[in-house]
């Protein structure tokens, strides 16, 4: 390809919008433009990148042995009501009507229509175990679509689903594919973290994320120091710093007067106590019904451990007119002592206060001298909380650390959750009718696109892993109206072409600077050039983009030194094939 042809507008402006560097990289690289919120056109360079990362997923899918299928982007609501999901969705499924009036959806998501097609054709244990997948659009009508293509509401997915006829299936599919994600992670030159996770709408118990660990990431994760266990903060348990509830007995429990005092901080100052001596009572709507949510003072509700502890689709804290019809008092004074008439959930840590302070469900005032079992119980006791660094790990006592991430995959074990819902069964050896054992496994290659970004780069621009950049090298010619100079480029173009080396030929009229920056923005691996210097010596200039090392080479030298680093980073087996593409731009 030559440049001068090339559809790759790049630009010298860092656009307004965009808050994080894989989100400018890709606008200023002429890699993407926005069409829409959340929605967004791939240019030639950009789409390139995902076809390769596309094809990475494809092989190493191929190669578990999961085979390729395309189900359908418009799903009929009624697949979406025999699961129940048609309304557990919420707003963030994308809906529209048929000119029947039919219900449809754009599918957020496949379970459904794999699970329908499945039923149908597979009906003996003989057909299993079976792995299928599709890379293919999803929908997503996301609340806030944000970072260009890390949250974007039109986005390419790798799903897969497994179908197995017991749990021990279950997990040599589950292994098969976690197994998979780490060599592609590893082809796309990206550096993961694998954590637990929370199952969220799709439901089933075990499963694991795959992090790109990052500043910008909008996950939280916490993990180990020392053993392996990592785990997003929707999920991460922590062990209770003590143990047992306390063994003295508090004095008896004395109100005080406190007023205007209402937050934790206040409280602190005002009574000179720590916050961890103090039991925050948080009044929420869980499915519309008030519930009041307990932790220590210096903790914080995680909603995603509430919603489950309480079985409930969504959770949300109580506008102040519920609170105050829950507890009898303005905010900032509710407590647990006396509290009638709602469900109340205590974190693991709240029982063991000893001596505790909280609200009285009176305008200024509050208990001191609090007990649990002796002034007040709760109906569930049950971690609910926040994990944070510094917390004890849950499985060998360890400090956890924090740290945050880019979810560029997921893997889950769903069980029956589907076959159950739809009627996914299969006769086994014996004739007996069971539900089919299923996993699901989705990997975002545009966000994986951005996050590989997010890791390769530096002030100049992008600096693609040799495994999915748009071209290998770029090859530049200082001044193409120098006749001599344009046919010793020329040449080894053409001969780049036919190493298998995907090569852009810079022939544009523009300062060697122009085309320096520009090379450095769209981070091809090699940037080769061709100028009068190199030519009176008969050799050429290669730099790389990722160490800045330089090199002068002779022509037949300079394309074995390519050769030699492009190719181990191609395919399975590392050779370059030899007829990929022939010479696209000539
Ligand atoms: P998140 O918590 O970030 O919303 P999710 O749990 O909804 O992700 P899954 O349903 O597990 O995501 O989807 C599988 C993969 O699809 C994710 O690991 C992620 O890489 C990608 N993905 C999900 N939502 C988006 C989105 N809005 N934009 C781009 N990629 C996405
Ligand atoms: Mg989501």
């Amino acid at each position: 390809m030559r440049f001068s042809e090339l559809l790759a507008p790049t630009l010298r402006e860092v656009p307004a919008e965009a808050e994080i560097a894989s989100h400018r990289l890709m606008l200023r690289a002429g890699l993407m433009r926005k069409a829409a919120s959340g929605v967004y056109t791939f240019l030639p360079l950009g789409y390139r990148v995902l076809k390769k990362i596309m094809a990475i997923v494809r092989e190493e899918m191929d190669a578990a042995g999961a085979q390729e299928l395309m189900l359908p982007i418009i799903q009929p609501a009624e697949l979406w009501h025999e699961s129940g999901r048609w309304f557990d969705y919420g707003q963030e499924m994308f809906r529209l009507q048929d000119r029947h009036g039919r219900e449809f959806c754009l599918g957020p998501t496949h379970e459904e229509i794999v699970t329908d097609v499945v039923r149908s054709e597979v009906r003996s244990y003989r057909q299993l175990p079976l792995i299928v997948y599709q890379i293919q659009n999803k929908y997503r009508d996301e609340i806030r679509p944000r970072f260009g293509v890390m949250r974007s509401r039109e986005f390419i997915m790798k799903d897969a689903y497994s179908f197995d006829r017991d749990q021990e299936g279950l997990e040599r599919s589950y292994d098969k594919m976690y197994r998979a994600y780490e060599r592609i992670f590893a082809r796309l030159g990206l550096k993961t973290r694998a954590v637990l996770a929370d199952a969220g709408a799709i439901g089933g118990d075990d499963n694991h994320e795959f992090m790109v660990i990052a500043e910008t990431g909008e996950a939280e994760i916490v993990y180990c120091t020392e053993c392996s266990y990592a785990a997003n903060v929707e999920r991460a348990e922590a062990k209770p710093e003590q143990a047992l509830p306390p063994e003295t007995e508090a004095p008896p429990l004395e109100a005080v007067a406190t007023p205007g005092v209402r937050t934790i901080a206040e409280l602190e100052a005002f009574l000179s106590l720590p916050a961890s001596r103090m039991i925050k009572t948080l009044i929420y709507r869980a499915d519309g019904n008030p519930v009041a949510v307990l932790v220590r003072g210096d903790r914080e509700v995680n909603e995603v451990k509430l919603k489950r502890v309480l079985g409930a689709l969504a959770v949300e804290p109580a506008d102040a007119a519920t609170v105050e019809a829950v507890t009898g008092a303005p905010v900032g004074f509710a407590g647990p002592v006396g509290l009638q008439g709602v469900k109340v959930v205590a974190d693991l840590e709240v029982p063991q206060v000893a001596d505790g302070v909280t609200g009285a469900n009176k305008a200024d005032t509050h208990w001191i001298h609090v007990q649990y079992g002796r002034d007040y119980e709760a109906d569930v006791v049950a971690d609910v909380r926040v994990t944070v660094a510094g917390d004890a790990c849950p499985h060998c006592g360890g400090r956890l650390e924090a740290a945050r991430g880019i979810e560029v995959g997921h893997v889950f074990k769903l069980g029956t959750k589907y076959s159950e819902a739809l009627g996914a069964t299969y006769l086994d050896e014996t004739g007996t009718e069971r539900p089919m054992i299923m996993g699901c496994y989705g990997i975002g290659i545009n966000r994986t696109m951005a996050a590989v970004i997010e890791q390769n780069h530096d002030e100049r621009g992008i600096s693609w892993p040799v495994s999915i950049a748009p071209y290998h090298v770029d090859l530049i010619v200082i001044n193409p109206a120098d006749a001599p100079q344009r046919e010793a480029a020329e040449a080894l173009y053409e001969k780049l072409w036919q190493t298998g080396i995907e090569t852009v030929l810079d022939d544009r009229d523009e300062r060697a600077g122009v085309k320096f920056n520009d090379a450095d923005l769209i981070g091809f691996p090699f940037r080769v050039v061709v100028g009068p210097k190199s030519l009176a010596q008969g050799s050429v200039e290669i730099k790389e983009r990722a160490s800045g090392e330089q090199h002068v080479l002779g022509v037949e030298e300079a394309i074995e030194f390519l050769r030699e680093r492009i190719a181990p980073a191609l395919g399975r087996g590392g050779a370059l094939v030899e007829s990929r593409g022939g010479h696209p731009g000539l």
